[in-house]
């Protein structure tokens, strides 16, 4: 497989494409930012983590019957991935409050979600990324009926699996947020799966261990993801 050209850079990751006019190149970099890239920072080894531990879950989740990009790894930091033409929603369900939630319901932190929340929000950096419903995106054709309703079907399968994945190596799923893109007529899990995008507590503590501890500034960023990578059994080089 050869690299090509750059095709997006994006704030953490960029895709190059290849000489396989249906394969991509994932390459997660060490670059971390949040509130719209306003906080920025490099973490030594945040690429190469979230690269396996994105490998991982992708995996478990092709096993589990949920279609995604994912095809394996390459090397320390990159991937091969399917080329999908992405659809401009993010999706993100929601097992405990947490976030733009909290701040939008004016609910507390770590309130049990029951039945869990399911959300879209548009990807429009310069919009703010702002939530949406199924109208929205049929009135503007951001996607089909029936893709809103695989997206929503494949989301909560998502949760299903990795809720209990989690759970088992004593962890809560907070919350996550899903990207879906076409490929030849399926729609397929598309982007990454990393504590990038989700949010992760110690069950016993409720400490975090997700990109909270960016926002936050918390600190102990990359070791938090290795302690969940490394709870999970994901294996990292050193
Ligand atoms: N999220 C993400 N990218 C975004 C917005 C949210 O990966 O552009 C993830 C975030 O990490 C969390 C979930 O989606 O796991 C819900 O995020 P929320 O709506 O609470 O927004 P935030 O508090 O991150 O602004």
């Amino acid at each position: 497989m050869q690299k090509r050209d750059v095709l997006v850079t994006g704030k953490a990751k960029t895709v190059y494409t290849t000489d396989d006019a249906d394969r991509l190149i994932l390459h997660f970099r060490d670059d971390t930012s949040a509130f719209d890239g306003e906080k920025k920072e490099k973490l030594t080894r945040k690429g190469l983590v979230n690269n396996y531990f994105n490998a991982f879950i992708m995996q478990k989740l092709q096993a589990a019957g949920i279609p995604t990009h994912f095809e394996k790894v390459l090397g320390d930091d990159e991937a091969l991935i399917k080329r999908l033409t992405m659809i401009p929603v993010e999706c993100v369900v929601r097992n405990l409050a947490a976030g733009s939630l909290v701040r939008r319901l004016g609910v507390e932190e770590g309130l049990e979600l029951n039945p869990p929340t399911f959300e879209f929000f548009l990807k429009n950096d310069a919009l703010h990324d702002p939530m949406i419903n199924d109208s929205h995106i049929r009135t503007f054709n951001w996607a089909s009926e029936a893709e809103v309703l695989q997206m929503k079907d494949l989301t909560f399968q998502v949760n299903v699996v990795l809720k209990r994945l989690f759970a088992d190596a004593g962890m809560l799923l907070v919350d996550y947020k899903l990207e879906f893109g076409r490929f030849k007529g399926q729609v397929l899990l598309g982007d990454e799966f990393s504590p990038d995008g989700c949010r992760l507590w110690d069950a016993a503590t409720r400490k975090k261990l997700d990109k909270d501890r960016f926002r936050q500034g918390l600190g102990g960023v990359v070791e938090a993801y290795e302690e969940v990578a490394q709870r999970l059994g994901v294996s990292i080089p050193l």
